[in-house]
């Protein structure tokens, strides 16, 4: 069997990876939602007698290596270690795509062109003449819709069929062919960044103006108002004044549909585990476990794990597939947009704003993420404040506070829509200290000016429902609740452990907590708080569970079945709206959970920076805790 190898080159969002997962089968994440590791994907097709091995590079919108998406992509276009790269483009603005085609022709002439959403292109009345790209540009062309699988055995057969010519693409005019010939041609622009500026500037403006040339050439529009819709929604999306005020009534109906569908299945769920519960506890008995061991697992390992699961899934559920939709329809990058003023007067990046929103669903990825920003200065900034915004493991835990001790009408719509507020409010005081932290470390520890960036905005794309729901789903929830399940199992055992065995008549967990006490009250909470706040931080959706197996002195999660009980507890164990609104401030605002703590040291190099990490929110945290007690004991 002829064995083939095949690049998949091109710009971020054009369909790259459904493309790649068209042709090989292969189940791939096809959003940017986690800034895309850039370790390239790899997968293998079958056509005729061929075996077509394809890599997906890292999307890029150039080749000049100054991300690390673009040096991986850029390094493996160059060492050709492929026999040909195919270049996927955005049929519908071809002229971007075009720039990272003439790049890739400036290094290489094994090279198919693949113009894909084809089908967005004729909607809009965009025609192609691929024919004659084909003869300007002298590589084959194909068409296709990755998306309904169209144009893929076209491809296919361009591919096993393809010939190296022995015609280049001339580029430039006698000038630069000069100039580029005393430097190493071949190594091409990206060398030439630091070496010869004017030079690197002139072939930039020839790029550009040669394919607006091409596409002049080679494109028809035959509705002049094709992108009108787009146009009309930008104006609207991306307005200094209607811009940011509907960005967050997106967030709050977000938010609200969570809070308010999420109540029901979490009630289910809780009723169902706890129905499970005496049944499991019961059979263990019968087969004759252990009363201490039958204790560990059921009331231990048991219910802290369904503890997890009841009050993190149905918020994901919702929350996951209905932040996918907006990510799929082209959202994101119009929040960056708009957002983009307040980071950089804060002298940070307006690209921090995507990583945020990464870190809505976990703060790992969001700090994963910051490899979308090139500036390691920016990087840090966004690194370091990234857990202000609440991850998946704290946002239901501040869903619960609210509902607990801020809602006083028994009206289900209502009380909904009051907690969505209140919610959209405690991330907005998290994207305020982000900001206010930002501008602290760029003044001090991260000293610097903003780089500039361009930041795309794509089309507008109708978002596939079933690939949303399988998407957000599996990469997502299903992602995120496992890791929370993973760290739930061994911290029931160890809560158990702790809450059971006594040294000198008090259980070690009393024994911490007592020691806590002081720093709690002083903070206006109180010992055992302080303690699950610390014995959180394997993963913050076990800081519930670890608070009421101490308020519980029976040493296990025995006594609570809903929202209403667990309130009960709270209220008998002193709390009042002061430890609420404190345990809530804390909740936002203290160190990363230990993966994302491993995670930051991985992004930014250096334990240093880790450490900085643990400090500045826990700071920030207990700053604001001081200043709400005091407010409270002035004027309340
Ligand atoms: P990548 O960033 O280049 O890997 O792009 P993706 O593969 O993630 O695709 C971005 C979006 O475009 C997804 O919502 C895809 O479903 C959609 N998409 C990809 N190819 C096509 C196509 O040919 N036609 C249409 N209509 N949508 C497409």
């Amino acid at each position: 069997m002829n064995k083939i190898r095949v690049a998949l080159v091109g710009n971020p969002n054009v369909g790259k990876s459904t493309l790649f997962n068209a042709l090989t089968g292969l189940k791939q994440h096809t959003g940017n939602w986690t800034g895309k590791t850039v370790d390239s994907a790899m997968g293998t097709c079958k056509y005729l007698d061929n075996e077509i091995e394809i890599i997906d590079l890292p999307g890029t919108y150039s080749l000049k290596s100054s991300s690390e998406e673009e040096f991986v992509a850029t390094s493996f276009i160059e060492q050709k270690d492929y026999d040909v790269a195919v270049i996927v483009c955005d049929s519908v603005c071809l002229e971007k795509s075009l720039n990272l085609v003439l790049q890739t022709l400036e290094i290489t002439n094994r090279v198919i062109v693949c113009l894909n959403l084809i089908d967005e292109a004729s909607k809009k009345g965009i025609v192609i003449n691929s024919k004659k790209l084909e003869y300007i540009l002298k590589v084959p062309v194909v068409l296709t819709d990755a998306r309904k699988k169209l144009g893929l055995d076209k491809l296919l057969e361009k591919i096993v069929n393809f010939q190296v010519k022995d015609v280049y693409q001339v580029l430039y005019d006698e000038e630069i062919e000069d100039l580029l010939l005393k430097e190493n041609r071949y190594l091409s622009i990206r060398n030439l960044e630091k070496k010869n500026i004017i030079l690197k500037d002139k072939i930039v403006n020839t790029i550009v103006n040669k394919s607006n040339e091409i596409v002049k050439d080679v494109v028809n529009f035959t509705k002049d108002d094709y992108d009108k819709k787009d146009r009309f929604l930008d104006k609207i999306l991306t307005s200094k004044i209607t811009g940011i005020p509907i960005m967050l009534f997106l967030l709050f109906i977000i938010l609200w549909l969570t809070i308010s569908v999420s109540n029901y299945p979490s009630q289910l769920l809780f009723n169902f585990f706890h129905f499970l519960e005496g049944k499991i506890y019961n059979f263990f008995e019968f087969i004759c476990i252990p009363k201490f061991i039958n204790e560990m697992l059921v009331l231990g390992v048991y219910k802290t794990l369904t503890w997890v699961v009841s009050v993190m899934l149905p918020p994901m559920a919702i929350f996951f597939p209905l932040f996918t939709i907006l990510e799929d329809y082209g959202l994101l990058p119009r929040i960056a947009f708009n957002m983009d003023h307040a980071f950089s007067k804060c002298n940070a990046c307006g690209k921090q704003c995507l990583t945020m929103l990464m870190g809505f669903g976990c703060n790992a990825v969001g700090v994963t993420g910051t490899r979308i920003i090139d500036s390691k200065r920016e990087k840090i900034i966004a690194i370091l404040t990234n857990v202000f915004v609440p991850c998946n493991g704290r946002f239901p835990t501040i869903i619960a506070m609210i509902s607990m001790f801020f809602i006083t009408t028994t009206n289900k719509i209502f009380s909904s829509l009051i907690s969505a507020l209140l919610l959209t409010f405690i991330i907005l005081l998290g994207i305020i200290l982000t900001l206010i932290v930002s501008k602290v470390l760029s003044r001090t520890l991260l000293k610097g000016y903003p780089s500039s960036f361009i930041l795309e905005l794509p089309p507008y794309r109708k978002p596939k429902f079933l690939s949303v729901i399988a998407r957000s789903m599996f990469d997502r929830t299903l992602f995120v609740l496992g890791r929370a399940v993973v760290v739930a199992i061994p911290a029931g055992f160890i809560l158990f452990l702790i809450a059971n065995i006594s040294i000198n008549e008090i259980s070690i967990l009393h024994f911490l907590a007592n020691k806590l006490n002081g720093i709690g009250l002083t903070l206006g909470l109180d010992g055992i708080i302080i303690l699950a706040f610390l014995l959180g931080f394997p993963a913050n959706e076990i800081v519930i569970p670890v608070m009421l197996m101490g308020y519980l002195a029976t040493g296990s999660l025995t006594d609570y079945e809903s929202l209403n009980s667990l309130k009960t507890i709270l209220l008998d164990n002193g709390w009042t709206l002061l430890t609420a609104v404190n345990f809530i401030l804390l909740t936002l605002f203290h160190y990363p959970c230990s993966t994302t703590f491993l995670t930051i040291k991985k992004e930014a190099g250096s334990i240093k920076w880790s450490l900085i990490a643990l400090v500045i929110p826990t700071a920030v945290g207990v700053i604001l805790c001081l200043l709400v007690k005091l407010f409270w004991q002035l004027f309340i």
